[in-house]
């Protein structure tokens, strides 16, 4: 495997960031992953737009995207694979030990993993712990991901492969690593951003393709919707089949399946060449 470090390609074996690195010792960092189909990245000017506005968001220098871009290319032409998922990393970089910012610029690491289609429908269960709306962090897709790790490991526990949050008002979220959306009476919701989702480019294509309409949904429509469906760059539009002990029988329902083909036909358009 060969990976983009330090302007240019290195060995994933011997590539080597400090120990010091913020990234690692504060979790200072920002981070995008891309979908790569056959070599070619999905929406990655979407993404690059969304790594500065993370970057702006944590004070970090705009990140150089000549450069990401140019990573992107080398790392998918080093490392052929059918459907790969592109590593993007952006660190505060090496620095003190405490929480302060040290003199040194930013570490930029482009590494790659391959990565399946993920089956059209799973099971996803809630967690008790809120999203904080209102957040410095709110809306970055920062490194600092503890919190969704812990969530995560608690829906595999349970039979599951996303959690869901709400926030500190009751109203429903986000997941771990997904935007959620509600069937009801035909017409498909999703929270807005204001509710403190990150801003999913899954979820803004499908807000943009389906029509769905952006609104706040308190948590427990979860457990009288008709269906329900995630988005993410890695699952595409998923449908869920189960969220607690809440089963939806014969998920993908049609509005949901309906999405899905839109998403599929559309998003083989959106393929850098
Ligand atoms: N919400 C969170 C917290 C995420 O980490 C992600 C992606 O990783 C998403 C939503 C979905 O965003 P996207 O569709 O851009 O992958």
């Amino acid at each position: 495997m060969r990976i983009w470090l330090d302007g240019g390609l290195r060995d994933l074996e011997t590539a080597r960031v400090s120990v010091f690195d913020h990234g690692l010792t504060v979790g200072d960092g920002i981070f995008e992953t891309v979908k790569a189909v056959d070599g070619r990245p999905f929406a990655l000017t979407r993404h690059l737009d969304r790594l500065t506005t993370s970057a702006r968001g944590l004070g970090l220098p705009d990140p150089d995207l000549d450069e990401v871009r140019r990573a992107c290319a080398a790392v998918l032409e080093a490392n052929p694979m059918p459907l790969g998922r592109l590593r993007i990393t952006y660190t505060g970089g090496h620095g003190p030990l405490g929480s302060d910012r040290g003199e040194h610029g930013p570490t930029l690491v482009v590494a790659l993993g391959e990565t399946t289609r993920r089956p059209d429908a799973t099971a996803v269960i809630t967690v008790p712990w809120p999203r904080n709306e209102r957040g410095a962090l709110t809306g970055l897709k920062t490194t600092s991901y503890a919190e969704n790790v812990v969530a995560l490991a608690r829906a595999h526990h349970e039979g599951g492969s996303e959690a869901l949050f709400g926030n500190t008002v009751g109203q429903l979220c986000e997941g771990t690593g997904s935007n959620v959306f509600v069937v009801l009476d035909g017409e498909i919701l999703t929270p807005p951003l204001a509710s403190g989702c990150l801003a999913g480019i899954t979820r803004a294509l499908t807000v943009e393709w389906t029509g769905a309409k952006e609104t706040d949904l308190p948590l427990d429509v979860l457990a009288r919707a008709d269906e329900i469906f995630l988005t993410s760059t890695l699952r595409d539009v998923q449908a869920v089949h189960r969220v607690d002990d809440r089963e939806l029988a014969g998920a993908p329902g049609p509005v949901t399946a309906k999405a899905m083909r839109i998403f599929d036909e559309r998003a083989g358009q959106d393929l850098d060449p």
